[in-house]
């Protein structure tokens, strides 16, 4: 039995059928890329996962519990992440804080700013945060603003948010969508080097095909609302439905 069961789900914005009679089982440990093209209703799974949409029918479970129902900030703290489509990062704060506020939300289900306008940690939340930043190769830049970063260093500086959390499952949604090639290279090994170290399951969306062969053991295509081929990226690589649903055949 997986880490995630995704069993019957369906999903329709008014007589658009997102999702359609989707069943997923995500290997505890696994990096598992979902694919397939624009629209195949990839983002509306995530969302499903982490509490922003509710199917209309089906269930989603994490070890066994029913994710559904629950709000975006307890399937947080059941240790369920995700890392956004387009960075949500507080500009105005600094790396440190940024870092600290979902480590803070996680334990204590709040943060706090002080009279100053900054964000309140006791020292193993700031050292902990510390810790995840010097992980991601922002150790340098603690006290920066976020809202200066280049766009790699903000990918860095989300996945440091996400794993602070010490989520046991991780959902990333297009993690290198508009970057440069070295850029994306980066990201590669930062999230290889994350499975070696944190050993969380990760769920990839992705479109760039170097990503998701670098990174994922197993592969989920999607093509309209529902997984048509499941299997090894050598098993995908050679299947001509994977080519049809790419070439729209
Ligand atoms: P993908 O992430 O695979 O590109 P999406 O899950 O974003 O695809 O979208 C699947 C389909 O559902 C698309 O046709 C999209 O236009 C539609 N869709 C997604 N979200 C909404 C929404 N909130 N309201 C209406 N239609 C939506
Ligand atoms: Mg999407």
């Amino acid at each position: 039995m997986g880490i995630l069961q995704v069993q019957n789900v369906n999903k329709s914005f008014g007589g658009l059928k997102a999702l359609n009679n989707v069943n997923l089982d995500i290997e505890e440990g696994s990096v598992h890329a979902i694919i397939g093209p624009n629209g195949a209703g990839k983002s509306t799974l995530l969302n499903c996962f982490v509490g922003r949409l509710r199917p209309d029918t089906g269930t989603v479970k994490f070890n066994g519990r029913s994710l559904l129902g629950l709000s975006p900030h307890e399937i947080n703290q059941v240790g369920v992440a995700r890392v956004f489509q387009t960075p949500e990062i507080f500009s105005d704060l600094t790396l440190l804080e940024n870092v600290m506020i979902p480590a803070l939300a996680v334990r204590d289900g709040a943060f706090r700013i002080n009279g100053w306008g900054r964000v309140d940690a006791q020292a193993d939340i700031r050292e902990r945060a510390e810790a995840m930043l010097a992980d991601v190769g922002l150790a340098d830049k603690l006290t920066d603003h976020s809202g200066n970063l280049s766009r790699g260093d903000k990918r860095r500086l989300e996945l440091a948010m996400c794993l602070v959390q010490s989520p046991k499952l991780v959902l990333l949604d297009e993690p290198t969508a508009g970057m440069s090639r070295a850029d994306t290279n980066n990201t590669i090994d930062l999230l290889a080097r994350m499975s070696e170290q944190h050993g969380v399951t990760k769920i990839i969306i992705e479109h760039d095909m170097h990503v998701v062969f670098s990174l994922a053991k197993r592969i989920t295509v999607f093509a309209q609302g529902h997984p048509i081929v499941e299997g090894t990226p050598e098993q995908i690589k050679g299947d001509p439905k994977v080519k049809e649903a790419y070439l729209g055949g």
